[in-house]
């Protein structure tokens, strides 16, 4: 790496301006960014109290020079960046010349680092900005830079840091993810005394997956391979007489731009609650970029619902004048050069690979448990009919483009770092097989509408009109007539006709029931044949460690089996044991992200609803009217039934006015 020098103002002022240090994990990320650029392959991360107490990184790097390493806590000091020119085409993942100083003047700072140049190396203190110390000293190569009470001496900035444990999840989730874009080095991540990720140098990025997310999620998993599109530029106008000169002398092809794109992504039946699963690495930075996810929504047009998210690992290769990296102080926006391109080149390509992979045949309606953290199994979808939905899919956005520019994601909805949604499960879809209704064969409705006030006319009394119920009592008398393609119960009420979507409406019943059997420490558990062994990212280790108790609590004996790798002894006896594995990671899943910071309550919620939502009876479920019958009691009987534990309506009313409304009787 080249020397440091401070950037002439013209320069420094073109510079995307801004706080680069926001908590732990920014500081993480810059220095290991660093590390990264100057050339390491051996990357060793320690934090304590989630990266407030200590940072430190060590790397085998090409060190700093003498008097580099002091003009690097100048501000605008960068060795990756000369001129204007320069930031048309950034190659390393640094070039503000800001990190260091700003980190240096939030913290304590200690830099040590020996270039191989040289045969001493340089230590130097700095606390709150302030250089303490600058002393020659013996080092072996390389880089090690400690950073100590981040914000001592901005407690305004410390009370907006969240729990150590989710400053911990942030880090270890970026330090993973740095890891899988480069296979071939060693990244180490210690947490106190426990080491959270380990992974050695590997030769592919299949390799790197299977050592950070263990075996079963490749079966998830399509990779691309190496898909690579050209974009054909416009030959540089010249004049006339030079291109004809230029034409004869060299009869080429315009000048094409090389797009690469690579990674890894999951099949429709794994779906996601939130984005947080979806990795975008443009030239091997890790960015958040609108274009990329909604080119990555798009291919999954009609595979998935909408409010599901799959997990995606995409690498995006391009020459660097493709990509203008200087648009956040964070450096985690881009802006394309061409962006439809782009854009188009990312959906066509996992489109092709989603078809070429074949996902249909082993498609069912309780698919084997997933190794990631889903919502819902997607139901059953035959190739012919999932073949048929890319085509629509395409027709549509076809249609799209005609009418206009491509849809763009509503303004505001940038993607944050850590989206919680609602795990509202996406619908599987109903199955049209089934006879549209069915009617009970049971006693005639004995309700009061039944015949006595409808007149020779048809008049409808006035009076005769049901007040209109509240929902709760309404709900107390209900009778089924039937159900209609098994999924929904129609039924009769004191006041008008009722749809009751069977299958949120039993998650409800069964919601409150665990709930209460937590309550009252009486959880059913059923005991495992065999344990059940499940390998955990480092952040679903972290998430774990934090939740054991509330899922021991919650009737899951789980105890900790090795390196990131627990084993379940028993569930609770609801749950049935395929979808065990699944429960589990959705569990974990919830308690990610903002989660993070919620309170035991919430988490217990969440707990019982996913026990809920997987023990519940499904759609496309054939009832019997003792069935029908119970469970409309059972309903009317919670506290809450109207909605279910993610949120969604359980029924639906049409009140005895509507209906008159609707024949013109009133
Ligand atoms: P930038 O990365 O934008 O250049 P930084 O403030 O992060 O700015 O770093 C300033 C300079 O310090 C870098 O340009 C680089 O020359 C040097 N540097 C920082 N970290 C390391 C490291 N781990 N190994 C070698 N050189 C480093
Ligand atoms: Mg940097």
């Amino acid at each position: 790496m080249g020397r440091i020098r401070v950037l002439p103002d013209q320069v420094a002022n073109k510079i995307a301006a801004g706080e680069v240090v926001e908590r732990p994990a920014s500081v993480v990320k810059e220095l290991l960014e660093n590390s990264l650029d100057a050339g390491a392959t051996d990357l060793r991360i320690e934090v304590e109290s989630g990266g407030r107490r200590l940072i430190r990184i060590v790397d085998d790097g090409c060190g700093m020079l003498r008097d580099d390493a002091l003009l690097a806590f100048e501000r605008h000091a960068t060795s990756k960046l000369r001129d204007v020119k320069d930031l048309l085409s950034i190659a390393t993942l640094g070039f503000r010349g800001e990190a260091l100083p700003s980190i240096a003047s939030v913290s304590r700072l200690l830099l040590e680092t020996r270039s191989a140049e040289e045969p001493t190396g340089t230590r130097i203190e700095i606390a709150g900005g302030k250089m303490l110390r600058c002393e020659e000293a013996a080092l072996g190569g390389g880089t090690a830079i400690t950073v100590r009470d981040l914000f001592y001496n901005v407690p305004a900035r410390k009370k907006f840091l969240r729990t150590e444990q989710t400053e911990l999840a942030h880090i270890a989730s970026l330090v993973t993810h740095y890891s899988l874009a480069h296979p071939d080095k060693r990244f180490r991540l210690g947490s106190g005394p426990n080491e959270l990720l380990s992974v050695t140098p590997v030769a592919s990025m299949k390799e790197r997956v299977y050592q950070v997310f263990g075996s079963q999620i490749l079966d998830d998993l399509v990779e691309i391979g190496l898909r690579e599109r050209d974009l054909f530029l416009p030959p540089p106008s010249v004049p006339p007489s030079q291109a004809i000169a230029e034409y004869q002398s060299e009869p080429d092809e315009p000048p094409a731009r090389r797009f690469r794109l690579s990674g890894f992504f999951s099949r429709p039946q794994v779906q996601k609650a939130n984005r947080n699963s979806i990795y975008i690495f443009v030239n091997g930075r890790l960015i958040r970029d609108r274009l990329v996810m909604h080119a990555l929504t798009s291919a999954y047009h009609n595979l998935i619902p909408p409010a599901a998210y799959p997990f995606a690992l995409l690498f995006l290769e391009c020459d660097a004048e493709e990509v203008d990296v200087n648009v956040h102080p964070s450096k985690t926006e881009v802006r394309f050069r061409h962006g439809n391109f782009v854009h188009d080149f990312v959906r066509d390509t996992l489109r092709e690979r989603l078809m070429e992979s074949r996902p249909a045949p082993s498609f069912s309606p309780a698919p084997a448990a997933m190794r990631t953290p889903s919502v819902q199994p997607a139901a059953a979808l035959p190739y012919s009919e999932f073949s048929q939905m890319i085509e629509d899919a395409e027709g549509a956005e076809a249609s799209l483009r005609a009418a206009g520019p491509a849809p763009a994601e509503p303004a505001g909805e940038v993607m944050p770092e850590y989206v919680l949604r609602p795990a509202v499960g996406p619908s599987p879809r109903l199955d049209f097989s089934a006879p549209p209704i069915e009617v009970a064969p049971g006693p005639p409705p004995s309700g009061k509408l039944s015949s006595r006030r409808l007149d020779m006319h048809g008049e409808f009394p006035p009076d005769a009109i049901p007040a209109p119920e509240t929902s709760l009592s309404a709900l107390s008398d209900l009778r089924p007539l039937g159900q209609i393609h098994e999924s929904f119960i129609i039924a009769a009420g004191r006041d008008g006709l009722w749809i009751i979507d069977q299958h949120v409406a039993h998650e409800r019943i069964l919601f409150e029931q665990v709930l209460k059997q937590r309550a009252a420490g009486r959880v059913e558990t059923q005991r495992l044949l065999m344990p059940l062994i499940l390998t955990l990212t480092p952040e679903q280790q972290i998430d774990y460690a934090r939740i054991a108790d509330e899922l021991t609590a919650s009737g899951f004996e789980t105890e900790p089996f090795g390196n990131r790798t627990i084993a379940v002894k028993s569930a609770p006896a609801a749950v049935p044991a395929p979808d065990l594995e699944r429960i589990l990671f959705e569990i974990l899943e919830t308690a990610e992200g903002e989660m993070r910071g919620a309170s035991l309550d919430d988490l217990r919620r969440n707990i019982c609803a996913s026990i809920a939502c997987r023990a519940a009876i499904k759609i496309n479920m054939r009832l019997d009217f003792a069935k029908m019958e119970w469970l409309l009691k059972a309903l009317a009987a919670t506290d809450c039934p109207m909605s279910c534990p993610h949120g969604r309506p359980i029924a639906m009313h049409y009140s005895t006015r509507e209906i008159l409304k609707a024949f013109h009787r009133m």
